[in-house]
């Protein structure tokens, strides 16, 4: 332990969201300590602290957030092997994989069999700092990490790495092209910024929300919106190319898969909780109107830096001060996340 003063993060004590003083041990070689600058509350947090998916004991929250390098090694490179010098501005990923087991060598590295998760992790363990709600996070060796422009505003980026990236890693598997008829379930930051990309790719999209507020954000990409679920197939086998299902409902899965055309493709993103709850499917649907069904969770290093490079390039065309909502201190981050079920804006943010 150095004499340093504690950093502050955002951890899950028991049932409470609290901030924690963490006494942060000297930086080993190869990890780059990031001050944060802009944190999103994202909804697999709310789900951890809801107690809907497993947590350790004072678990370090957050996996959204972009900063400066506060601390690197002399040769320190981002993704693309640009220096990483104190001062650089960073959007962050959440997730470390090894890039040497089978699942890596083998396009699976988002399921890498040793993945370490931002905002998933105790506080209690190396490497302490991995929250992003938090006033540093410490990012391990092979974290995705690239350097981004200072002109770049917070709020675009912060989100690139579990939203965005995760919306690339979808369109990656169902091979979209201009003019492709495309459904996407549920408006919420991952069916936002698919329909965005798809958009911006030339797909005709349709996406459907129940929320109001959701559908008029994503109208403002010039994209149809509807309130109630999708039609089923028509009799001939006629329906939508792919169906991407972003709300994790499991009722919007079952829709999915009633309402693709013949031969399409249904990439399930949204469904990130285990266990609560379940579908029943006919798989002669699936077999005789030769339906794809994919999962996608997580997301590649290459999708990371996509999505980086989509968001500079449409930056924009975003309506950025929609979807985020302006931050709050650290010192309420208790209050944020529990205020993210009924908050009008996709993300609501903190400034450590
Ligand atoms: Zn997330
Ligand atoms: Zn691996």
């Amino acid at each position: 332990m150095t004499d340093r003063p504690p950093v502050r993060v955002a951890v899950l004590d028991g049932p409470d969201v609290r901030l924690h003083q963490l006494e942060l041990p000297d930086r080993p070689p190869g990890q780059t300590d990031v001050a944060v600058t802009l944190a999103a509350i994202c909804g697999s947090d709310v789900h951890t602290v809801q107690g809907d998916r497993p947590a350790p004991p004072l678990a370090a929250l957050g996996h959204e957030a972009v900063g400066r390098v506060a601390a690197a090694d002399p040769d320190a490179t981002d993704l693309r092997g640009a220096p990483l010098r104190p001062g650089d501005r960073v959007a962050l990923s959440m997730i470390n994989s090894c890039g040497r087991c089978d699942r890596c060598t083998h396009g699976l590295s988002m399921k890498c069999r040793s993945l370490f998760k931002y905002g998933h992790a105790s506080a209690s363990e190396p490497p302490y700092a991995s929250g992003m709600l938090a006033e540093l996070v410490r990012v391990l060796p092979g974290t995705p990490v690239l350097v981004i422009p200072d002109d770049v505003p917070d709020a675009l980026v912060v989100s690139a790495g579990c939203a965005v990236a995760t919306a690339v890693a979808a369109l990656s598997v169902a091979a979209v092209g201009p003019g492709d008829e495309v459904v996407v379930t549920g408006a919420g930051a991952v069916g936002f910024y698919c329909a965005a990309m798809l958009a911006t790719a030339g797909a005709t999209v349709t996406v459907h929300d129940p929320s109001p507020q959701r559908r008029e954000l994503v109208a403002q990409l010039g994209v149809r919106t509807e309130a109630c679920a999708p039609e089923p197939r028509s009799r001939a086998g006629d329906g939508p190319a792919v169906v991407v299902e972003a709300s994790g409902h499991p009722d919007a899965v079952t829709g999915a898969l009633g309402c693709v055309g013949v031969g399409g493709h249904v990439v399930a993103a949204g469904s990130v909780s285990p266990g609560s709850t379940s579908i029943t499917i006919d798989p002669a649907l699936l077999v005789t109107s030769r339906i794809r069904l994919t999962g996608v969770h997580n997301y590649t290093a290459d999708e990371f830096a996509r999505g980086v490079d989509w968001l500079l390039e449409h930056r924009d065309a975003l309506p950025v001060d929609r979807l985020t909502a302006p931050p709050v201190p650290l010192a309420a981050v208790a209050g944020a996340i529990a205020a993210v079920p009924t908050a009008s804006h996709l993300r609501l943010t903190v400034r450590p």
